[in-house]
């Protein structure tokens, strides 16, 4: 698709977001696959922390002997089907990404919030890999719910917990969601009830919460911050040398705003090297060339220049990383960060 082609599909999805009503109803699972006993916790293995960029906000955590997936959405469905169909997870897609990425050990898929660009293929990933544990707030666990997933693979989550997936040590923080704008923020928050099946509406899949998740591996400290909202001072007091952080519709922000955001997150938790995620167009396949979120979903490039002067302006000298699709970040046990850009995708073509 075009850049005309991009804008008036962005324009035209606030316009049909318009005509679909919502309806939200709340109820809550019990269940009860969270490993918080830290007894569970085992020793990570020598080897380099591999961290694989899927899009959106979908990343692999793979020491060599077990994983975890942040968030499951790599089916990501065109425009016209995201707008005015019902949509859900494609399994001969979902395949070939997680393949590609190597997932076959999978422990857990820690989802920010039910929304289909974080959570939709969840259901379907834990299915297919019975030891992961879907683990997210309510309304994201009320959609493995749906799936019919066993309660042993299903965990609600809240603020300041901490579980336990073999040499993973996880820390979740409850975040208020990035803005949205007034329309879709109306039509996407609420409750995703344990009725709700896939494929469905977009706007069927509702949440009010939002996690953020700190990942310990072995000595390193990895900050997953998918939606580009904070608590004031949520982070006070943790480390992280990296951190993935949400720029979702930053170019709507002002710099002060944006300043204010990377001091609460990246700049909070001191952090050394930082990736932005959640800037690409989700609304396109994951194996053509990401492209960034179109006006008038954001401005991308604002938005990052804005990023990049605020992290300048901050007391410490920290790397911005920018990711294609299946590029991936490599942590070294003593905390050494690298990039493989040898994805499966010949088609690179990184933000800049
Ligand atoms: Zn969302
Ligand atoms: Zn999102």
């Amino acid at each position: 698709m075009g850049h005309l082609q991009d804008v008036l599909a962005g324009a035209a999805l606030s316009l049909a977001l318009l005509a679909t009503p919502a309806v939200a109803r709340a109820e809550v699972a019990e269940p009860s696959g969270c490993p918080i006993d830290s007894r569970l916790a085992t020793t990570a293995p020598a080897s380099d922390l591999r961290i694989t960029f899927l899009g959106v906000s979908t990343l692999v955590f793979d020491d060599g002997v077990s994983q975890l997936l942040v968030d499951g959405y790599v089916t990501r469905p065109g425009f016209i089907d995201t707008a005015f169909r019902r949509i859900g997870p494609v399994r001969a897609k979902l395949d070939k990404q997680l393949h590609g990425a190597g997932v076959e050990r999978l422990r857990a898929v820690l989802v920010a919030h039910a929304h289909h660009d974080h959570a939709m293929d969840a259901p379907m990933i834990a299915d297919l890999h019975k030891e992961a544990v879907i683990v997210g707030g309510a309304s994201t666990v009320n959609l493995g719910v749906a799936a019919g997933l066993p309660g042993k693979q299903l965990c609600t989550v809240h603020d300041r917990q901490t579980l336990y997936f073999g040499p993973y040590e996880v820390e979740v923080f409850k975040a208020p969601h990035g803005d949205t704008g007034r329309l879709l923020g109306w039509l996407l928050t609420g409750d995703t009830p344990s009725s709700q099946t896939l494929p469905a509406r977009f706007s069927k899949l509702k949440d009010k919460e939002n996690f953020s998740y700190l990942i310990r591996h072995g000595g390193r400290e990895i900050l997953v911050h998918p939606s580009a909202g904070y608590t004031p001072g949520a982070y006070a007091g943790v480390n992280a040398q990296v951190v993935f952080l949400g720029v979702g519709r930053l170019g709507k922000l002002s710099q002060e705003d944006i300043a204010k955001y990377w001091r609460q997150v990246g700049g909070a938790v001191g952090a050394s090297t930082v990736v932005p995620v959640h800037w690409d167009n989700f609304m396109r396949p994951i194996d053509q060339p990401l492209k960034p979120l179109p006006w008038p979903l954001d401005r991308f490039e604002l938005g990052q220049q804005r990023l990049d002067r605020a992290i300048a302006e901050g007391d410490r000298p920290v790397s911005v990383l920018r990711l294609d699709a299946h590029d991936t970040l490599l942590v070294a046990s003593g905390g050494a960060v690298s990039l493989d850009r040898m994805g499966a995708d010949p088609n690179k073509n990184a933000p800049r």
